[in-house]
């Protein structure tokens, strides 16, 4: 069936969320970020640091409130869940953490810390060593590893120890923040291949926040990419990189490195001048017109919306007007 006759799984709805700075500052992390998830996908969230990725995916847990906007799980608003609803929601939806070093408590051995959320949903003592145990071979672990503590770990080990720590209580969707940014190259192939693995013996649906395109390509079926808390483009995966419409989309794709050395010298680097700036009360226009070598008058005055420009792949930008 196609996504469009489904009911997304989760829906943000003109989410926003926006920090005090100081006495009449604002900074706006996250403006008017509209997207869906359906059942089994995993959607890419993309952009470079400071664009607001990881703060939506922090509003779609309630690690964060939102200013404005809604947040949907399976067509319930989770700012207005009944306390049962919010442990079903707490289950249903996990998340695994940029930083397997910080993420871990370091007093707690490993049986504590994945056995932790089996002991809140009320499994018996006995039941959550053998858990535990499925829970780390699961992940490439074994039993020997359940006495130790993460300090013993190497980076890899521990984002694994993360990994069995979300899926201990069965979860429907995982917000993946940038689950390998921290890992060695090495690892990083190993990890993603896991939650590929995870993902068709579990039926599980990921948000995968990265800045790294290309890791992005290969575990995405669709892709959204944010620029100073907005979203600029969202397409599926095949599309977004063979056929790229925002500007920012295509300088951020002329920079991934062409393995084939013909096809490097036929790709032009599109480079993004200035730096991004400050998402600190933004102008009421284009957030990327600065840096833009398309930018017209009209891109300082005018915020673009994200409309559909063919089936599935939506842009905001002025541009789009003349095609
Ligand atoms: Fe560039 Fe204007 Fe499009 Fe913004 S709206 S990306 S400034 S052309």
């Amino acid at each position: 069936m196609e996504n469009k006759e489904k009911q997304p799984l989760v829906q943000v709805k003109h989410l926003c969320k926006y920090f005090k700075v100081g006495r009449h500052a604002e900074l706006k992390a996250v403006d008017d970020v509209t997207f869906d998830i359906y059942k089994g996908e995993t959607v890419g969230l993309v952009g470079e640091s400071g664009c607001g990725k990881s703060t939506t995916g922090r509003c779609m847990i309630r690690l964060y409130e939102p200013t404005k906007g809604e947040v949907f799980y399976d067509g319930k608003d989770i700012t207005k869940l009944s306390k049962a609803e919010q442990k079903k929601f707490c289950q249903k939806v996990q998340m695994i953490f940029q930083n397997p070093y910080a993420s871990l408590n370091s007093r707690m051995t490993v049986r504590e810390i994945v056995g932790e959320g089996l002991k809140q949903h009320g499994t018996p003592k006995k039941e959550i060593e053998k858990r535990v145990q499925e829970l780390l071979e699961t992940v490439g672990l074994n039993k020997d590893h359940m006495s130790r503590f993460p300090h013993e770990f190497s980076g890899g080990q521990r984002q694994r120890i993360g990994i069995a720590r979300a899926l201990s209580v069965d979860p429907e969707f995982i917000i993946c923040d940038e689950p390998i940014s921290a890992l060695d190259v090495s690892i990083q192939a190993q990890v993603i291949n896991m939650l590929k693995d995870l993902q068709e013996q579990r039926g599980l649906t990921y948000l995968f926040v990265a800045h790294d395109l290309s890791v992005v390509k290969y575990i995405s079926d669709r892709v959204i990419v944010m620029y100073l808390g907005m979203v600029v483009e969202e397409a599926e995966t095949e599309e977004l990189y063979s056929n790229p419409q925002h500007p920012y989309t295509k300088a951020l794709l002329s920079a991934i490195p062409e393995a084939d050395p013909d096809k490097a010298k036929a790709n032009r680097r599109i480079p993004i001048k200035g730096e991004i700036p400050s998402p600190i009360n933004p102008k009421a226009c284009c957030r990327f017109a600065e840096r833009c070598e398309y930018a017209t008058e009209r891109c300082f005055k005018e915020v673009p919306e994200l409309r559909e420009v063919c089936p599935g792949h939506k842009v905001a930008c002025h541009l789009m007007d003349e095609k």
